[in-house]
C-alpha cells in the first residue's frame, strides 16, 4: 500500500504541511504532480514562463527526492483521468494535499476526494498556503469582512497569538523507495523555453528591513519581487510572515492584503466575472480596441503608464505602484473594462494569482472592496512627481521618450477625468 502526497501550489520540500504530516502519519508515501491539461490548454502563449518555472521546480524537487532513495511521479493529464489510472497502478490507501481556495481548485478537489472515496481511499488536505484560511477571520456577527482594514486588524491579532515555527525535518525514511522515474518535458507537453527571468528566491532582510521607505519608488529595488514564490509555494508562507512579523509591519501587511484577497473570492467566486459591488456592473464600458491595444503595447503617450507596460511586457513583473496607475488609466481613463485589463495581467504576471489580480483590478476600477468612492482618479502627472520624480524608471523603459517617435496622448486628460466621473455617477443613479 502507498499514500500519494499531492504537490499543487506548495513546490518546497521543507516546511510543506501535508508532506509533513504524510510522512509522519504514513508509510511508502510517493510524491505526486499533475500537469493539469484543463489549466495548461487554457494558457495561449505555449512559451510561458510560469509553466518553465513549475518544471525547474519539480526537476529541482525530483533529484532531491531522489537523493532520499525515492521519485517524484509527474503526470499530465486530467486529475480525474490521472487519479483512476493511479488506482489501478497502484495500491492507494490515501492521498495528502494541502489545500487550494479557488474556484476551479475547490470543484476539482471535491470531485477527486468523491472519486477515491468510491475506491476506499482517504483524502486528506491541509492549511499550508495562509496563514488564516477562508473562514478563520470573521467579523463579531461571524461573517466575512467586506473592508481590508478592520480585517488585517483581526488578522494581526490572531496572529500574535499563534505559533507559525517551522515543524522541523519530516520523517524522510517513510517515502517509498523507488527507482527514480522519468520526467516529462516541456516539449512533450507542447511548451516552450522563454527568455524571462525568473527573480530568485531570496528574503532580503535588509530590503525587508526599509520596505515602508523604499516599497513605493519603482526605479528603486524596494520590494522583495517574490510574487512568484508566493504563487507557487516554492516559498513557506509562515516563513516569511515570520520575518515579516520581525522586520517590517508594512511588509506584513502586504501579505496579509494576499489573504484578504484569497478570503474574498473564496467567499464570493462570482467576483471572477462580476463587479463585487453589482450595482458596478451597470457602468458603459467603452469596447474600444485601439485605445485597449495601445494600453496594452505602453504606447499611450502617458509616460508613467506606457513604461509600466513596458516592464510588463518584457519582463512578466510591473512595480506595484505602476499596477495601480496603469489599472486605473484603463478603467477611469479610458474607461474600458477591468475584465479586459485583468486578463491582460493574467496573461503577462509571473506571479499572476487570481484572487490579488481580480481584487486588485476591481479595487483600481471602484467595483470592489476599497472603502473609497469611485472618484478616485489616479493622474499620471501627479503619481509621477511623486513616486519618479527624476524620469529614472521611465526613461529606462522609454528610451525615446524626448524623441518625435513617442506618441501624442491618446486622451487628454482633464476630458478623460470628467468622463468617467460623469459616467460612473449615471451608472450608479439609475
Ligand atoms: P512585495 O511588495 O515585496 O510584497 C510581498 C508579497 O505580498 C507579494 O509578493 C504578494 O504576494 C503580496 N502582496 C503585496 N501586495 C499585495 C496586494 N496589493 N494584494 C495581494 N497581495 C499582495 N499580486 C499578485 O500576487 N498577483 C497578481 O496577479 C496581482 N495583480 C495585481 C494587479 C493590479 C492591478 C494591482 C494594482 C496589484 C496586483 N497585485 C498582484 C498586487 C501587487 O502589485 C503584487 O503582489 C506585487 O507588486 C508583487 O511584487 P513583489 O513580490 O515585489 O511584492
Amino acid at each position: 500500500k502507498i499514500t500519494l502526497f499531492w504537490f499543487r501550489r506548495d513546490l518546497r520540500l521543507e516546511d510543506n504541511t501535508g508532506l509533513q504530516r504524510a510522512l509522519q502519519e504514513e508509510k511508502n508515501v510517493l510524491p505526486l504532480f499533475i500537469f493539469d491539461r484543463n489549466i495548461l490548454e487554457r494558457l495561449e502563449e505555449k512559451a510561458d514562463a510560469r509553466v518553465e518555472f513549475i518544471h525547474a521546480q519539480l526537476t529541482e524537487i525530483k533529484a532531491q527526492l531522489e537523493k532520499k532513495g525515492s521519485s517524484l511521479l509527474v503526470r499530465y493529464g486530467t486529475p480525474e483521468e490521472i487519479f483512476s489510472k493511479l488506482s489501478t497502478e497502484f495500491s492507494i490507501s490515501a492521498v495528502y494535499t494541502n489545500r487550494d481556495y479557488e474556484p476551479y481548485a475547490k470543484e476539482r478537489d471535491e470531485k477527486i476526494e468523491a472519486l477515491l472515496e468510491e475506491k476506499k481511499v482517504r483524502f486528506l488536505s491541509f492549511k499550508d498556503q495562509l496563514i488564516f484560511e477562508p473562514g478563520e477571520i470573521l467579523n463579531g456577527s461571524g461573517e466575512f469582512y467586506k473592508v481590508f482594514t478592520p480585517f488585517s486588524k483581526a488578522w494581526l491579532s490572531k496572529f500574535n497569538q499563534t505559533d507559525i515555527q517551522n515543524p522541523g525535518q519530516p520523517n524522510w525514511k517513510n517515502l517509498k523507495g523507488l527507482t527514480p522515474f522519468p520526467m516529462i518535458s516541456l516539449g512533450e507537453m507542447g511548451f516552450e523555453k522563454t527568455s524571462i527571468c525568473i527573480p530568485p528566491k531570496i528574503t532580503d532582510e535588509d530590503l525587508i528591513r526599509h520596505y515602508d521607505q523604499n516599497r513605493d519608488f519603482p526605479a528603486k529595488n524596494g520590494t522583495s519581487r517574490l510574487g512568484i514564490h508566493l504563487r507557487f509555494g516554492t516559498i513557506s508562507i509562515r516563513k516569511l510572515a515570520g520575518i515579516a512579523a520581525k522586520l517590517n509591519d508594512v511588509f506584513l501587511k502586504e501579505l496579509i492584503w494576499r489573504e484578504f484577497y484569497m478570503m474574498i473570492l473564496a467567499f464570493n467566486p462570482q467576483v471572477v466575472d462580476r463587479a463585487f459591488k453589482p450595482e458596478y456592473d451597470r457602468i458603459p464600458w467603452r469596447q474600444d480596441l485601439g485605445d485597449f491595444h495601445a494600453w496594452c503595447a505602453g504606447k499611450t503617450g502617458f509616460p508613467i503608464v506606457d513604461a509600466g507596460m513596458r516592464e510588463l511586457n518584457e519582463t512578466g513583473y510591473m512595480h506595484n505602484r505602476v499596477r495601480m496607475i496603469t489599472a486605473s488609466f484603463l478603467t477611469k481613463l479610458l474607461l474600458i473594462d477591468w475584465r479586459w485589463g485583468e486578463a491582460y495581467f493574467a496573461k503577462q504576471l509571473l506571479d499572476f494569482d487570481l484572487s490579488a489580480n481580480n481584487g486588485s483590478w476591481q479595487w483600481a476600477a471602484g467595483t470592489g472592496t476599497d472603502s473609497q468612492p469611485y472618484f478616485r482618479i489616479f493622474n499620471p502627472e501627479s503619481q509621477t512627481s511623486k513616486f519618479d520624480p527624476d524620469l529614472e524608471y521611465i526613461k529606462h523603459w522609454i528610451p525615446e521618450l524626448e524623441t518625435k517617435k513617442y506618441p501624442k496622448p491618446i486622451v487628454a486628460y482633464k476630458f478623460a477625468r470628467q468622463r468617467a466621473l460623469e459616467t460612473y455617477k449615471i451608472a450608479l443613479e439609475k
